[in-house]
């Protein structure tokens, strides 16, 4: 007999361009619109893709933001070689202990067995900081402040999916070094904040910002912030990026120090406040399962490469030398004011494909001209994330297009934004937690942050029913202690206490399943 699945996928199948229902098979939706939006190949070694122009070019836009934003705060980029010694790898015990299971090796170099083992960077901690033990030699020396554009190798053995958790992939690392904790722990929130605005301001992603428990903070890091997002299909969280302060742990590994600047205190050595900060490729993967739909990729307007698709309609032999005319002055006129903009006048193809086709690959606007248009001096725009379509003069384009990029992206936005918040749910019993996490919500309860309430917490919450095959309905763990606590009732020292085990809360955590 057909399972649910399958049943769906015959039932849909000549009306879903994806194949497979968002809701119905989220893993399955997720791969075939990342195939069909020519976002992504497959690769021969298990774990690692290829990202086609259609990804990569969201990537360069990401990047060229984020550039400029750290240039702004005086970092500067460079690049450091992806392999590491073994005994510097080791160096900052609770790091390697945190990364060893992920570590790829290369033991050989052609027939011959390397004498000692060399690491791929999983992250660039121990492959910078000897050096910048040899290039800060005072305090005039700080702050350094060092940004790479690379990739890294985590031989994850959790599921790969692609942009989400991948054997290798792209991130920018930086990695910074200041004489006081105090401008350490600003820099670390800067940081966050450009993350913030990657995800809400580019991507349309709602995301909560926040520090992560002792338990899953950084390894070897003193404290981690975070910005966390949501796929409300699975109800599941996502870290969607990090910004640590490593205190003063590697520092005092490597000796990064200066000698005291304070006259007063001559001859005392100071070791560095460190910081590392990264966002990876997993970003586009989360923007694609919050806006996608069963007519594929749905892109946000500030990272589509291709903005507006115009498309000419309803031709026949004598109309199309204007149509197609006329498409190619209204591309040339939003070209001027500054829009990504395409004329499909392919006339190999129909306009029906054309449509399917733009559709799939997730333009926010078709622009459609047709002969009648052409005589009324006007176009007709349909917006890719709600279909709705509107009759514009082609005398206004050049300001109105603009303005209605402008638009969805704000409510792409806005209705992420809903969803997340409907979705994150105050909890203050135990007994609400799991049906809570069941119902594909985040919790956010008071939490007492300590650890082994939180071990306790994953072990109560794993569900009995299986949600997605490819993620097992493990049990929720901290997803961050958002920063802005003043939208749940104060936590009252002594009295509010955490449902998990009874204890004093602290502070209102969020909790979920996880990717
Ligand atoms: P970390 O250095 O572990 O804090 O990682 C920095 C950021 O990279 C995380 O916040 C994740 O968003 C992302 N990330 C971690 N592991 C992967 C992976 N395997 N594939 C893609 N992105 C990842």
């Amino acid at each position: 007999a057909p399972t649910k699945k399958t049943e769906a996928r015959i039932e849909d199948a000549h009306q879903l361009a994806i194949g497979v229902k968002k809701e119905v098979d989220f893993s399955t939706w997720y791969t075939n619109v990342l195939l069909k939006s020519d976002m992504i190949d497959y690769y021969s070694v298990s774990g690692c893709y290829i990202l086609k122009p259609w990804s990569y070019t969201i990537w360069q836009e990401i990047q060229h933001w984020f550039d400029d934003k750290i240039k702004e705060l005086g970092v500067e980029n460079s690049y450091f070689p992806m392999f590491i010694s073994g005994k510097v790898l080791e160096k900052e015990k609770d790091h390697i202990e945190g990364f060893a299971p992920e570590v790829a090796w290369v033991t050989r170099a052609g027939s011959s067995e390397l004498e000692e083992p060399i690491a791929i960077r999983p992250t660039s901690e121990t492959v910078m900081y000897p050096y910048y033990a040899k290039w800060i030699q005072s305090h005039r020396d700080f702050p350094l402040k060092l940004n790479q554009w690379n990739s890294v190798v985590r031989w994850e053995f959790k599921t790969p999916q692609p942009f989400l958790r991948t054997r290798e992939f792209l991130w920018q690392e930086g990695h910074t070094a200041f004489l006081t904790k105090a401008e350490a722990d600003a820099e670390v929130r800067e940081i966050l904040e450009l993350y913030r605005q990657v995800y809400t301001d580019l991507l349309a992603v709602p995301v909560v910002p926040g520090i992560k428990s002792e338990k899953e903070k950084f390894a070897g890091g003193l404290y981690t912030t975070t910005v966390e997002g949501f796929i409300p299909t699975t109800g599941r969280g996502i870290q969607a990026a990090t910004s640590h302060c490593l205190g003063q742990n590697f520092s005092k590994m490597f000796d990064i120090s200066v000698e005291d600047p304070n006259a007063a205190n001559k001859g005392d050595k100071l070791f560095a406040w460190q910081n590392s900060w990264g966002l990876s490729t997993r970003a586009i993967g989360v923007m694609v399962m919050v806006h996608g739909d069963n007519q594929g990729l749905v892109l946000p307007p500030r990272v589509a490469s291709v903005q507006v698709v115009i498309v000419p309609c309803g031709i026949n032999e004598t109309t199309q030398e204007s149509v197609y005319d006329a498409c190619s002055e209204v591309a040339k006129t939003l070209k001027k004011a500054g829009v990504r903009v395409k004329a499909d006048l392919r006339d190999t193809y129909l306009p029906g494909w054309k449509f399917n086709y733009w559709e799939q690959k997730g333009v926010p606007i078709r622009l459609e001209i047709g002969p009648k248009d052409i005589q009324k001096k006007q176009a007709v725009a349909v917006r890719r994330d709600n279909g709705v379509k509107t009759t514009l003069s082609v005398d206004d384009v050049a300001t109105q297009i603009p303005a209605l990029l402008e638009t969805i992206q704000n409510e792409m936005y806005t209705r992420a934004k809903e969803t997340f918040d409907q979705r994150l749910i105050q909890v203050t019993k135990w007994e609400d937690v799991v049906p809570t996490l069941d119902n594909k919500c985040v919790v956010v309860m008071p939490w007492c942050e300590v650890e082994a309430c939180e071990d306790d917490i994953k072990e109560r919450s794993k569900s009995t029913e299986q949600t997605d095959e490819r993620a097992p309905s493990a049990g929720a763990k901290s997803l961050a202690i958002p920063f802005d606590q003043s939208k749940w009732e104060p936590i009252v020292p002594g009295k509010t206490k955490c449902p998990a085990c009874g204890m004093d809360a602290k502070r209102w955590t969020m909790f979920g399943r996880s990717y």
